[in-house]
């Protein structure tokens, strides 16, 4: 990966950047995204944020050999404090865990006035960042789901909006595997959740091993539910559950 050729997963997330964007790319690493974009016309202006100093030093010296100090301004701090209040448009977030993901946002809500649309790349947990937007008042208006070098990675796009849209029926089986990915039920979804659930058994059989104390019991009961769930999901290829 470098700033011209992005991977699988940068590239499903550059997609939903609009055109003409003021973008921060939080956690930006070597700034290879906004990199890309501000290279083929699809930034105004871009901030690069990071906490960690080797990725902010690697994303200032990408800004300047690619000549794109004008455009990417490259800032160290946590989250959202890298940007002032009305300074961009569209925020992403890409590579991390859910929660962190969702915390980013919590901790910057003021940031946010200004924001018209969040492409979020989460690692694990998306239920989360689905969480964080029923909380928030921010519409899941798309969803991707893809594999790259073994890895099964989602993408939710947010824009502000009624936030249970999405979501008309079965609300709980939506918040865990996405409600526009179930209702597609690619092959890529339908691995990654017969993997969780092959996981969840493996967890449940260790449980059952286990001595039985309260909170065994309730964690088998919480893993027999999250089965049930996805299993329906799985298999009723027809329902509609939005
Ligand atoms: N976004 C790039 C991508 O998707 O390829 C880089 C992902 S990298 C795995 C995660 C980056 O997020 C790291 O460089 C880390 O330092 C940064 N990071 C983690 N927590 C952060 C926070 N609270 N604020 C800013 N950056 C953060």
């Amino acid at each position: 990966m470098n700033t011209d050729k992005l991977s699988a997963r940068l590239a499903a997330v550059a997609k939903y950047v609009p055109n003409g964007a003021r973008l921060a790319d939080i956690g930006s690493d070597h700034a290879y995204l906004p990199c890309f974009l501000a290279k083929n016309e699809g930034l105004s202006f871009a901030v690069a944020g990071e906490v960690a100093t080797g990725p902010y030093q690697s994303a200032g010296r990408n800004v300047l050999a690619e000549g794109l100090a004008e455009i990417i301004s490259v800032r160290m701090g946590d989250g959202l404090e890298v940007i002032g209040e009305g300074e961009v448009d569209c925020i992403t977030i890409a590579g991390m865990g859910g929660a962190l993901i969702a915390s980013i946002l919590e901790n910057g809500k003021e940031k946010l006035s200004s924001v018209k649309r969040l492409v979020l790349q989460p690692n694990i947990s998306a239920i989360s960042i689905r969480k964080w937007f029923i909380d928030n008042n921010w519409e899941l208006i798309a969803e991707e789901i893809l594999e790259e070098d073994g890895k099964i990675y989602e993408i939710l796009i947010g824009e502000k909006g009624d936030p249970y849209k999405p979501y008309s029926s079965n609300q709980e089986l939506g918040l865990l595997v996405g409600p526009f990915l179930v209702q597609e039920q690619g092959t890529t979804f339908k691995k990654k959740w017969m993997a969780e659930m092959n996981n969840w058994e493996r967890i449940y059989a260790a449980l059952e091993n286990a001595a039985q104390s309260p909170e065994t019991l309730e964690k088998k009961q919480e893993i027999i539910g999250k089965i049930t769930l996805v299993k329906e999901a799985l298999t009723n290829e027809d329902s509609k559950w939005t």
